[in-house]
């Protein structure tokens, strides 16, 4: 922590920077800390909202909470930190994660190096000065050695374009764009578009308070109980005791939970003997089904039907309406293929009298939004508030926003078109001393986030402390190195269901966007991928080129 407070003039009076951090979420928030605190080095961030927390700040529709165990959803390279901050429940609202990291921001005096209400339109490469110039939508012009994007994964709403939208009388709000002030749904009439897993928290929130809601489904959703609560604090006491041993344990993971795969094929237990299993993570809840289930889920049709056969059964079990249950379970992708929702009452959402379900295949798509309502299957659901809950153009999309050109003025969104190409999903051949924090082809959405940020801001730092250390200029991945990468990203993906569904990990939620993996799924996980990280650094940075300082460049300050 900094012993004094910074009482320097907002950080907009200056204008060159050894390091330009975009967003600040968990993401911008470490990576000042760890450049500006721990490297002394002179950096700014760059944040469109008008407050710190990144998805916190954003998302704060109804039941908004995260669905990793709060004790690993955190920050863990701080050991004062850990001790001294309590979580209330096993899954925390949004507003208490906000609050968190709002004391994070307090607690390392953060918010004077961040430039809030602002928006990254454009980050230009200059072979000359080997400097980024980058420009806000205010009007900012400014300039550093290395820019770090914390833009995160889950952070550019994905808003279809549904005919007629603006002719809706009634409110509309996306998920991700919720007013602060919340929004009032007694005696209203409501849709809700979407079932992934914010409107699987959603829904039966809205569903309680609404006069009658419609649910709108294009895809129905495999569900697992989140069995939220509130935190022992004696489990509390105990885990903080033992923090040291769940660090070690969450990074050498496969997802950066205290979870594994049980090294078991399903298909070679008895009926009974799996059925036990699968009631204890049933009960157990949380993301036990998904990442601690047997161990060829991922990979075999057969041991995955078997699995999510249990989660079909439960469906039926639970919804009163055998027709409404036949709609809302999943029939055409494998289990675990798409971004597993928690949930609380949902299916049982279902059997209220003021809830219905309109699903894409059996009643009809959605043809237009009305100035009263939504059409689907032409018949038409009258409404006052429209929830837009159809989550974001994941991984690819906020990076491709930041209007980057890198060497010869050659342009990121541009080279993207066919999908991400990245070495390690922190680089880009063609844009040095650009980095990515948790960009697509690295584990991001399919690990505990926390732990994947930490790993990757302490990665950057280390790099470019190297980088002042031996008077170096300017990093750049390879073009070989990033054909490898992204060949191994495919190779390993391939071999599993992963692609069998049409998530938004294969960018299919969105019109137009080429379907390619996007997240990176390594062998051994994120621990294996941080294992890769620290071999490419111990072999001299393998598949980059450095560029030494000449007289002209400016050098990495302290
Ligand atoms: C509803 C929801 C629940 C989630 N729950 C979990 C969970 O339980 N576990 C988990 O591991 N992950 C979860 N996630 C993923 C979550 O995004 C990450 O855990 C984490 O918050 C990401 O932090 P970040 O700083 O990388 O990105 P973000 O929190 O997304 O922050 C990025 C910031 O960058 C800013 N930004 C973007 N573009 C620009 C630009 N051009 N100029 C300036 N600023 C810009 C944004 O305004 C934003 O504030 C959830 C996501 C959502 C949406």
């Amino acid at each position: 922590m900094t012993s004094a407070k910074r009482s320097s003039p907002a950080a907009a009076t200056k204008t060159n920077f050894d390091a330009i951090i975009i967003g600040a979420g968990f993401s911008g928030m470490y990576m000042l800390h760890s450049l500006r605190d721990k490297l002394d080095l002179n950096a700014t961030v760059f944040e469109a909202g008008d407050g710190v927390g990144g998805t916190w700040y954003w998302n704060r529709y109804p039941g908004a909470r995260c669905d990793s165990d709060s004790y690993v959803y955190c920050y863990t390279f701080d050991k004062n930190l850990l001790q001294e901050w309590n979580w209330s429940e096993r899954y925390p609202e949004q507003d208490e994660i906000l609050r968190y990291l709002e004391h994070c921001a307090e607690r390392f005096d953060l918010k004077p190096d961040i430039q809030f209400g602002k928006r990254v339109v454009e980050a230009t490469f200059d072979d000359q000065t080997q400097l980024w110039t980058v420009r806000t939508d205010k009007g900012d012009v400014a300039t550093a050695r290395f820019v770090i994007t914390a833009v995160g994964a889950l952070s550019t709403a994905n808003i279809p374009q549904f005919k007629g939208f603006n002719s809706f009388k009634g409110k509309c709000y996306h998920t991700s764009q919720w007013p602060h002030d919340g929004v009032d749904f007694t005696a209203k009439r409501v849709g809700v578009i979407g079932t992934g897993a914010t409107a699987v928290q959603a829904i039966p929130e809205i569903a309680q308070q609404a006069k009658h809601l419609t649910v709108f489904q294009r895809t129905p959703a495999f569900c697992v109980p989140a069995r939220n609560g509130n935190v022992d604090p004696e489990v509390t006491k105990a885990r903080k005791a033992d923090y040291d041993g769940i660090r070690q344990r969450i990074k050498d993971s496969f997802f950066g939970f205290e979870l594994n795969f049980m090294p078991k094929s399903v298909l070679e237990t008895t009926p009974e003997e799996r059925e036990q299993e699968f009631d204890r993570m049933w009960d157990t809840g949380g993301f036990s089904f998904w990442l601690a289930n047997y161990q060829d889920m991922f990979f075999s049709k057969e041991a995955n039907d078997v699995i999510a056969d249990y989660l079909k059964r439960k469906i039926r079990s639970t919804v009163n309406d055998p027709v409404v249950a036949g709609k809302l379970t999943p029939t055409n992708y494998p289990y675990g293929t798409k971004r597993q929702p928690l949930d609380t009452n949902y299916f049982e959402t279902f059997n209220k009298k003021n809830v219905e379900l309109v699903d894409a295949n059996t009643d009809g798509a959605i043809e237009e939004i009305t100035p009263n309502g939504i059409r689907a299957g032409s018949k038409e659901y009258p409404l006052d508030i429209i929830v837009v809950a159809t989550g974001f153009d994941a991984l690819t999309g906020p990076v491709k926003q930041l209007g980057i050109k890198g060497r010869g003025g050659r342009v990121l969104a541009e080279e993207w078109a066919e999908g991400p190409q990245t070495y390690l999903g922190v680089a880009v051949a063609g844009y040095p001393n650009l980095f990515m924090i948790t960009g697509p082809q690295s584990p991001s959405v399919l690990s505990n986030m926390p732990v994947s940020i930490e790993q990757h801001v302490e990665w950057i730092s280390e790099c470019i402390a190297h980088m002042r250390r031996s008077k170096l200029a300017a990093i750049e991945a390879t073009s070989q190195a990033q054909e490898a990468w992204g060949a191994h990203v495919a190779e390993v993906v391939n071999a599993t269901l992963m692609t069998g569904a049409n998530s938004w990990y294969m960018g299919a939620n969105i019109e137009g966007k080429v379907r390619r993996f996007l997240p990176y799924l390594g062998p051994e996980g994120v621990g294996g991928y941080r294992r890769k990280c620290a071999e490419v650094a111990e072999k001299g940075y393998e598949g980059f080129v450095f560029t030494a300082h000449d007289q002209t460049a400016r050098p990495i300050a302290a």
